[in-house]
């Protein structure tokens, strides 16, 4: 196809790693399996400049333990090779025989966030016309409750500016939850950085002090702060940051009377709330919090950024509806260096929800117990979609072998990424039918029926949309194993074979976003030739329209064009410290790792960086348990146990203790609790009861 590899030339491609969408280039040598990274000096969101993870992508594509072959278990429960026709043929038996023995509900559907804007689009058909919405990605477990309430709040779950606005306007960048100078290292250097070195000031809340607080020497100037809260107060503390504008009128009038509704319900949930109480629940100095809401109140632009210690809470919506109120009532929306902006996990996170991979929404975000968007999409595809929304990954996962007995998994590695990972192994067992798709020998597959060998990042085409909404072509080298395809060619095979019809049979990925556009309105005007190697950030409605940098210049995309203002309460975390587990928990990610480390564990110069998993220890909490630098612990919860290094710090809060999911040995997440925001399903990863000692082998 047009983009595959024709000649000895580099492809420019995208970064297969985080959010931000670094463009770089992939040379391939005359050994298929030479494939060298090169920097893509014009790409537009880097211009050249990459992270370790960006420089060191190419070493996983031709890693001893990529799959070659395709697999299924035996009787013995040992994998052995298969033919493709033999899969597809035990696929389409298997899932037929599901769905005439439980209906279409008994199988789930996991999209990737690392594979593209056609792949995903095109598993989330298969799941709908299999005849069920259980089809989900992983933005559950990253923002899912940040795009609930950025869609019922503004209108579209995205960032509202783009990083371009944001370095060139910004004065005050308030960073909640989010760790840019970790994990969006470029958006952090390149735009935020540069913003700061022309006199923008960064206020920090988090409960771990970590490479932002670094970057920006915030603990060092007066200029910045860094509001060190306790795990699972992220509402009390902006309740005085509001309480606190209030106080003091800084507020918009103009913007709130014409722009917003609301306004009354949020003065009401304050009327009798407590500041000083709330700031020593928050462990933060409360002229510390009143003086950081004056910073942000009296800036001329300020721009929130929020991530997952925001959204990963079962407050998760609240925790963001909280920062919208924020925006909403000081008119920091609606143009260049404001607004509420997530900052996106993965590479193509955002277009794997902007194409439907999701329970509760089609395409472009259109609500599936929507008649009249719903109908549209049907005349289309011509076949009924399922009106009412199904299950998320995390609730899929919680009826394996009830409601759920077969699994459709692309991509992912759910066994390491959902919280309370016993809990799933243990369930994972009662699938009927597994089938995982993917480049390694993934924790997940091991419990597959059959496993797909793709292609990486690096061999194929497609298009990835990036955190500012930025639809960006990749493009792919020669195949480096003969025996493995594209996801997009194993789902075309699957889709036909299963339904013996048209509409799943597609030659090239231009050809699946051709058909996504008909479906998709803030997609539809775009096309491969438009998208070149700038990209267009949607929406863009027509074949012409350039695509927003900022979005709400005039109006909210709410039914009512209003921004909707609504005061929350605090709600703290399922597990609070007891006597059994008297610490919290908490977690986040590192620089050089990915998610549950499927890539970056095997890429060696990321690996080297960090091998295993440690945990973060307060000085104070070291000493009262007697535990040195570098000493081997065991961290336990209700959940499970993990042993691993003791690093002695006071990046941590007292009585905290902090930990990374990346590792399969010793993963936070058998140890994170696994209740869920009501409203957008998302597991509270970021508070957990917890207890350490030194290990007994140590
Ligand atoms: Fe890749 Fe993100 Fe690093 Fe850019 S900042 S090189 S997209 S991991």
């Amino acid at each position: 196809s047009s983009d595959q590899h024709q000649t000895d030339e580099p492809v420019t491609t995208i970064c297969p790693y985080c959010g931000v969408g670094c463009g770089i280039q992939v040379q391939q040598g005359d050994d298929p399996g030479d494939v060298q990274f090169m920097p893509w000096g014009d790409a537009p969101v880097n211009e050249g400049r990459i992270c370790i993870k960006g420089g060191a992508a190419t070493e996983v594509v031709d890693h001893e333990d990529r799959l070659t072959d395709p697999l299924i278990k035996d009787d013995s429960g040992e994998f052995r090779e298969a033919t493709w026709d033999e899969c597809y043929e035990f696929i389409v038996d298997e899932l037929e025989r599901i769905r005439a023995a439980y209906g279409p509900d008994a199988v789930g559907f996991f999209g990737s966030s690392k594979t593209m804007n056609e792949e995903n689009y095109l598993l989330q058909k298969i799941a709908r016309r299999y005849g069920t919405n259980n089809v989900d990605n992983c933005t559950r477990m990253c923002h899912a409750s940040t795009v609930w309430a950025l869609r019922t709040s503004l209108g579209a779950g995205a960032m509202t500016n783009s990083m371009a606005d944001l370095r060139a306007e910004t004065d005050v960048f308030w960073i909640q939850g989010a760790n840019p100078g970790e994990q969006h290292p470029i958006a952090n250097s390149q735009y935020f950085r540069q913003a700061v070195l022309d006199g923008a000031t960064v206020i920090q809340v988090d409960p771990h002090a970590n490479k932002t607080t670094r970057s920006f020497q915030i603990d060092e100037t007066d200029r910045h702060m860094h509001l060190q809260l306790n795990p699972g107060t992220d509402v009390p503390l902006l309740n005085i940051v509001l309480k606190t504008v209030l106080e003091n009128d800084w507020i918009d009038d103009e913007f709130i009377a014409e722009r917003t509704e609301g306004f009354e319900h949020l003065r009401e949930t304050l009327a009798e709330f407590d500041k000083a109480a709330a700031a020593e629940e928050c462990g933060v100095p409360l002229a510390d919090i009143e003086l950081a809401a004056e910073k942000y109140a009296t800036a001329e632009n300020a721009a929130i950024f929020t991530g997952m210690g925001m959204s990963q809470h079962r407050c998760g919506v609240d925790n963001v509806q909280n920062e919208i109120n924020l925006a909403l009532i000081t008119g920091n929306l609606g143009r260049p260096g404001t607004g509420v902006n997530p900052l996106r996990g993965q590479n193509n996170v955002q277009g794997t929800c902007d194409v439907g991979a999701m329970p509760n929404v089609l395409p472009g975000y259109q609500l599936v117990d929507d008649d009249e968007a719903r109908e549209r999409v049907e005349e289309e595809w011509g076949f009924d979609i399922p009106d009412e929304p199904g299950l998320t990954n995390v609730e899929i996962s919680h009826e394996f072998g009830d409601g759920i007995r077969g699994l459709y998994v692309m991509g992912e590695n759910p066994i390491m990424s959902e919280p309370d990972a016993n809990r799933v192994a243990e369930r994972m067992e009662e699938l009927e039918f597994m089938v995982v798709q993917d480049i390694f020998p993934t924790e997940t597959a091991e419990y597959a029926d059959v496993i797909l060998p793709a292609t990486t990042w690096a061999e194929r085409g497609g298009t990835v949309t990036n955190t500012d909404r930025r639809v960006q072509r990749m493009r792919g080298v020669e195949r480096v194993h003969e025996n493995t395809k594209h996801d997009l060619e194993i789902l075309s095979e699957v889709g036909t074979r299963l339904f013996g019809a048209a509409g799943f049979d597609f030659d090239t990925p231009e050809a699946v976003f051709e058909e996504l556009r008909q479906v998709c309105p803030s997609y539809h005007g775009m096309t491969y030739d438009l998208l070149g190697e700038e990209g267009l950030h949607w929406p863009c409605y027509e074949l012409g329209d350039e695509g927003d940098p900022y979005l709400y210049e005039e109006d909210f995309d709410t039914e009512s064009g209003l921004g909707h203002i609504e005061g929350v309460s605090h709600t703290p975390p399922a597990e609070t410290p007891d006597e059994d587990y008297p610490l919290i928990l908490t977690t986040g990610r590192l620089e050089e790792h990915y998610n549950t480390g499927t890539m970056s564990r095997r890429s060696s110069t990321l690996n080297r960086q960090t091998p295993e998993n440690f945990v973060d220890v307060h000085p104070a909490d070291a000493e009262r348990y007697g535990i040195e630098d570098g000493q081997a612990v065991t961290l336990t919860s209700r959940r499970g146990e993990i042993t691993v290094e003791a690093k002695v710090t006071d990046d941590t809060k007292e009585g905290v203790v902090w930990t990374t999911p990346h590792f399969a040995a010793a993963s936070a997440n058998k140890l994170t609790n696994d209740v869920l925001d009501d409203r957008a399903k998302i597991p509270e990863y970021k508070a957990a009861a917890a207890e350490i000692e030194v290990a007994l082998e140590s």
